[in-house]
């Protein structure tokens, strides 16, 4: 008799975290449906594990969410999780940014999860299921030239938490996995490049932002070379889809850091804003 496995669907899984977790959870039996978004990146994780059916999904694609959809709730399972991870950064200015990178930003990280999660919930509900949502601790604090990125994740901290409070009646859990700094491509796909977001400045405002922004730069290449490894996501992710009685925020970060993320929304506002002017201005 074919045994019928606990399945999850992991948004993102091409590399860093979801991979990670993907490659993780297929090892505690889990079967789990991996996101890409390419045929190279199907035919990779594939090899990996018998466990992992990587499959197609960009999240913004209603299209390819309904085929994902199609798919999932066809196959038996003894419960059905959702691991919304998909997430892309961008990073400048807000005067370099357009209204599109916003959209572009919101997309990814805000609709599309919203709209993975909803094609996913009546699934989630039956099967018992839970919904993990890897936020950041930049949706806790936010930073400049990171306010695009930093809403993106308040805005998936507040959906969260009304989606946790409105699906407790029905026994699904709303996890929050919040890491800090961790080591995976998102560093090198424009997270702070000086010569990108100079580059897309307007020639008359260069001079007003150049200093702030190659300390930013510097800034993150000293916070990117203390990341943590991206197992500790990954283990937190574990938890959250196996512990009986999940944590509803789940932060991933250094001991240091996590007591300074704390301590900055504690200090008064305007300490903070003095110690923000030093760092980038002064
Ligand atoms: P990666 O860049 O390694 O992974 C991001 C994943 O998202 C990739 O698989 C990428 O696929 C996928 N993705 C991007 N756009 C879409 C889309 N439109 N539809 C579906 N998938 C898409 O970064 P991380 O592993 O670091 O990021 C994973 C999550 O963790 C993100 O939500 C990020 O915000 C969050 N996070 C990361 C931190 C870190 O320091 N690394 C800190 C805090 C939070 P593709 O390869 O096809 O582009």
């Amino acid at each position: 008799m074919t045994e019928i496995k606990k399945s999850v669907l992991i948004t993102g899984s091409s590399t860093g975290i979801g991979l990670d977790a993907a490659i993780k959870l297929a090892d505690q039996g889990f079967k789990v449906y991996a996101g890409v978004r390419t045929a190279q990146d199907q035919k990779r994780l594939r090899e990996i594990s018998d466990n992992i059916v990587p499959i197609i999904l960009d999240v913004t694609s209603e299209a390819q969410i309904q085929d994902a959809y199609q798919l999932i709730s066809s196959q038996q399972t003894s419960s059905f999780s959702l691991v919304n991870n998909a997430g892309i950064a961008v990073a400048g200015p807000f005067e370099s940014l357009t209204v599109s990178d916003f959209r572009r930003q919101f997309e990814v990280n805000f609709f599309g999860l919203i709209q993975v999660t909803k094609a996913f919930l009546p699934l989630i509900r039956k099967n018992r299921g839970r919904i993990i949502n890897i936020s950041s601790v930049s949706g806790l604090s936010s930073s400049p030239f990171l306010g695009a990125y930093s809403a993106s994740k308040y805005a998936l901290e507040a959906l969260s938490d009304a989606l946790r409070w409105e699906l407790a009646p029905t026994g699904v859990k709303v996890v929050i996995v919040e890491p800090g700094p961790i080591a995976t491509p998102i560093w090198k796909k424009g997270m702070g490049a000086e010569q990108d977001m100079m580059g897309a400045l307007p020639e008359d405002l260069k001079p007003t932002y150049e200093l702030a922004v190659q300390r930013f730069s510097k800034l993150i290449q000293t916070i990117e070379a203390s990341a943590l490894p991206v197992g500790k996501v990954s283990e937190a992710i574990v938890k959250a889809l196996t512990a009986k009685n999940p944590p509803v925020r789940m932060m991933v970060a250094a001991m240091a850091r996590k007591g300074q993320y704390r301590l900055t929304k504690h200090l008064p506002e305007k300490w903070v804003d003095k110690l923000m002017e030093k760092v980038l201005f002064k």
